[in-house]
């Protein structure tokens, strides 16, 4: 099998098609190189092999030599040689995974390096300053990704504490301002440091450094911070990366060389401009790593005079830069980020791909190339992260409070808006303190892989370096996390676990607020507010057309409705919740839990009553209270579900959830029904379950009180027939919670019926209604036909179903399923995310024999799940009519839905 592609000008093996073998990296090089872009030449050895790296526990037989054909070809092109003392080749080691993992690999740049190339460099460049920065930053990289020289986590890095001196030494505070006789200091200390770390001389064989640096790309794929990247992003470890082998192009070869990073469209807004950062005489990471602050692009980016834009001062190269920016996001119909360095005023792309973005900024997106033309609805939809869109619902700062907290003097100081959405909670200074506070903002010099447990238990990240394309930016972009970044004005003490910032002292475990909209920081909490989506669709305190983002929100959520087949309903138990439904555009309710409605007020006391009454009369007394204070319920939600389907559940919890079980409580309760304490106190013993989830509770208690379902549909039927007659259409739904056996959904439809029946009788109006069971248990599923044959809907209660299916208490799980998760014996968490194979393998067989028995049967789900979007595909493929789902959700369900369409299509 081919192992290796190379490509060189037009002349390239591999395309973007190929990302599978090539990874994303490699395969977009070689792609650019096909199309005429400026890529220095390299080659790619294929993801496939570093499979075989680890199956073979070593460099698979043959690779090297494929290695050395195509470094030839490499060699040729260039006139240059590896290891050549007159003009000696140098390339850089790239990892490249199928989808790009920011941070989590390493790379090495500079190989080829020796104390006899590095004077052939000096002498070919006529710049000896350049060849030995080049030297030392080789060895620091080299020592670090492939030699393991690196620090432990009290540790300062050893090789940044040998350049600090030497700086301090010098009395210079910029890398740049290091004389070549600092440079060749640097280099005898590092690798001084590498002997005395790793008991072996730095290797001085130019092959030998590849051979090994390829080593290390391949065991990177296994390094710690990649298998947590993977785990959170769900990318699978039988991916492998891909690893890149390419001529060196230098950024550091002084004021007339640069490297940088841009972006197509704006990261965090997705407003269209062209968008990026560089610094003048550097390389490679130098931009990301926040060493010195990045100058702006292009003078429309600027935001102070003494800024200096590439524009301005690379005027040529930036010209060619627009082009080919606009020319690749032409060619992939998508926002690129893009690598690059200018070498004495040439330009040269190391790298492209998809941009990463804001929730925010992906809709935006979508929506804009849509109406460009770029693109059309179907790709647009699809491009949408569902996830995505729900930052479009995370909240934000009211502009009158910003204003209070500036006059109170606390805006502290300004950095880059680097992740939108606002945040208020305590100060951190260390991932691991995250945890610490119900809510940390985690405030850093720079963040860095090792902190990524941190930034996802902080609120808000906030950094004192490193610009919008900063590992902290980055990072919490994808997440979705509110982020400023480059915040130039703090100054941070780790040891004092404290920083100035404003005049003032905030120490560890004071509040700050952040917008990452703004970049502003202010000291103290502010309040945190809806979004512009919730204000206009929910609070209504904001039209369409003051909020962009709303206008885009609705107008993309319309074109999902064109194309998914699922219906989107809710679960809400009050007209508030619904009316946030149906702003959100449900179609219905599918689950309304009538228990939520025993707790409010005097109900509880009624609903005691019921439950600790001896007899029949005693529990009819106590019910007649509950009845009219249902039937009004019930007549809110109808009224404003107008006409749309209302599924409501009977009664479910375990009765012992609604008991007085404090004393105090208990002798309420007996001066209410005018006993005695003792009583109450022994029928709420007698009551006792030891476990309750799988007691009494459900359909079992209609069967053991067929009045409490009497009660319960007359209040339906009552509040459907006085709506009717108001002129609102209804069409209730009724549900039997928790069966097994047919014979107990048979046993209360029969109840339901004949209340139905009689009370629309006396109301003299026509009704339609239904009745249908919710499918939970394991056993009521796997006998689905039988069920059909008497039900007119199923209503797949998931976090039940999981439950039993699986084995897992849903309260106790918690303290395990995470360990499952991590050790990879559950993807995802089954009761977030379907459990396809298992608990999805159940509903298929019920879905399949439900519909064989009775043609006409509704189906739908209201667990959890019907808010996730994996969950909701798989809803649509196993044939479901709809999801059902909380309020807030329905946006999202709906994306999906229209999703799962547009997958089957592809
Ligand atoms: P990552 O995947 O972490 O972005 P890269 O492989 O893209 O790592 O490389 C890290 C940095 O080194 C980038 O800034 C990249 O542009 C730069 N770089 C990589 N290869 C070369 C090269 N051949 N010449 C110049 N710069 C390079
Ligand atoms: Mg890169
Ligand atoms: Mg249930």
């Amino acid at each position: 099998m081919k192992r290796v592609y190379h490509f060189i000008g037009k002349n390239a093996e591999g395309s973007a098609k190929m990302k599978n073998d090539l990874g994303g990296k490699g395969a977009n090089l070689a792609e650019m190189a096909s199309i005429g872009v400026p890529v220095p030449p390299g080659f790619t050895i294929t993801t496939q092999t570093c499979l075989e790296y680890y199956k073979e526990g070593g460099m698979p037989k043959g690779l090297m030599d494929e290695v050395v054909k195509n470094l030839k070809l490499v060699e040729k092109d260039q006139k240059l040689a590896l290891g050549d003392k007159e003009k000696p080749l140098l390339v850089s080691v790239r990892s490249g995974a199928r989808v790009s993992m920011p941070g989590m690999m390493d790379t090495v740049l500079n190989l080829g390096l020796n104390d006899d190339t590095v004077e052939g460099l000096a002498k070919m460049s006529d710049n000896p300053r350049f060849a030995w920065d080049c030297y030392r930053r080789f060895i620091q990289m080299f020592g670090d990704v492939v030699m393991n020289v690196r620090p432990s986590k009290e540790e300062e890095d050893p090789f940044e504490l040998i350049l600090a001196k030497v700086k301090k030494d010098k009395g210079v505070s910029s890398d740049t301002e290091l004389a070549v006789e600092d440079l060749k200091q640097l280099v005898s200390e590092y690798k001084k440091l590498v002997k005395e770390k790793t008991g072996r001389d730095f290797p001085v064989e130019p092959m030998q450094q590849l051979e090994e640096a390829i080593k290390a790309v391949f065991s990177s794929w296994h390094n710690e911070r990649a298998n947590k990247y993977r785990q959170l992003n769900g990318i699978p470890d039988e991916w492998g990366t891909a690893v890149n082998v390419q001529t060196m192009v230098y950024g550091n070869m002084g004021d007339d060389s640069a490297t940088g990073v841009a972006f197509t469209r704006d990261p965090a807004t997705g407003d269209k401009r062209f968008f990026g950062e560089y610094l003048a005489n550097a390389q490679g990471e130098d931009v990301v790593a926040g060493i010195r602050t990045p100058q702006p692009i292009n003078k429309a980016a600027k935001t102070e005079d003494s800024q200096v834009s590439l524009e301005e001062k690379f005027p040529e190269a930036y010209k060619e830069l627009v082009a080919i920016y606009q020319r690749l996001e032409k060619h992939y119909k998508e926002m690129q980020d893009m690598e690059f360095t200018i070498q004495n005023e040439r330009l040269y792309l190391l790298q492209t791909r998809t941009g990463k973005r804001t929730g925010f900024a992906s809709v935006r997106i979508a929506f804009e190339m849509e109406k460009e033309g770029l693109i059309d609805k179907n790709e647009a939809l699809r491009r949408v992260d569902p996830y995505g869109l729900e930052q479009l619902l995370a909240p934000i700062f009211d502009a009158k409070d910003t204003a209070k907290a500036k006059g109170e003097g606390r805006n502290l100081a300004k950095g880059l808006n680097a992740s939108p959405g606002a945040a208020t909670g305590q100060v951190v200074f260390f991932a691991d303190d995250a945890g610490k506070y119900p809510k940390s903002i985690l405030v850093r010099i720079e963040t860095s892989p090792e902190d990524i447990g941190g930034m996802i238990s902080a609120q808000g990240i906030l950094t004192a370096r490193g610009g919008m394309t900063s590992h902290a930016a980055v990072v919490a972009r994808g997440m979705g996390k509110p982020c400023v970044a480059g915040c130039g004005a703090l100054q941070i003490s780790y040891k004092n676990r404290q920083m100035k910032a404003g005049g003032q002292t905030i120490k560890e475990g004071d509040f700050i607020s952040i917008d990452g909209s703004t970049g502003q920081i202010y000291e103290g909490q502010i309040p945190v507010n809806p979004s512009e989506v919730v204000q206009v669709f929910i609070k209504k305190t904001k039209t369409v057309k003051e909020a962009p983002a709303a206008e885009m929100f609705d107008k993309l959520l319309k074109w999902a409705d064109d194309v998914k087949k699922l219906g989107v309903r809710a679960n809400a138990d009050t007209p508030a919740d619904s009316a946030v439904a149906i702003a959100f555009g449900a179609k219905g309710i599918g689950l309304t839990r009538t228990e939520h409605m025993f707790f409010g007020g005097d109900r509880i006391l009624a609903v005691r009553e019921m439950i600790l009454a001896n007899d029949v009369a005693g529990r009819e007394k106590a019910l007649a209270k509950l009845l009219p204070m249902q039937r009004e319920d019930f007549e809110g939600i109808f009224e404003v579900m107008n006409g749309l389907p209302v599924i409501i559940r009977l009664l479910d919890p375990p009765l012992h959830e609604f008991l007085p079980h404090e004393a105090k409580e208990q002798k309420e309760m007996a001066d209410v029904m005018g006993i005695s304490a003792e009583v109450v106190k022994e029928k709420v013993d007698s009551l006792h379950e030891f476990n309750p989830m799988l007691g009494h509770r459900g359909c079992r208690l209609g069967i053991t009180y067929p009045e409490i379902t009497v009660m319960q549909t007359k209040a339906i039927i009552e509040a459907a027939c006085n709506m009717q007659k108001k002129g609102i259409k209804v069409i209730p739904e009724i549900m039997v919670p928790l069966i097994g056996h047919v014979r107990e959904y048979v046993n209360q439809r029969d109840v339901i019926k004949k209340v139905a029946e009689e009370t629309i009788k006396e109301k003299g109006v026509k009704l339609e209604y239904m009745i249908g069971t919710m499918i939970e248990v394991p056993r009521a599923a796997l006998t689905a036909d039988d069920v059909a044959k008497e039900a007119e809907f199923f209503s797949f209660g998931t976090n039940d179903l999981t439950q039993m299916t699986c084995g897992f208490s849903r309260d106790d799980a918690g303290k395990f399923l995470g360990d499952y998760v991590e050790k990879k014996i559950y993807a995802k968490d089954p009761f977030a995310s379907l459990d396809q194979d298992g608990v999805g393998r159940i509903i298929k067989i019920a879905v399949d024999m439900g519909r064989a028995a009775n043609s006409k049967l509704e189906i739908g789900i209201c667990g959890e799940h019907g808010g996730d979007p994996d969950s909701v595909k798989f809803c649509h493929r196993v044939g479901m009519d709809y999801v059902s789902c909380s309020p807030y959700r329905v946006p999202l369900a709906r994306l999906a839905a229209a999703q799962a369409v547009l997958e089957e299509k592809k």
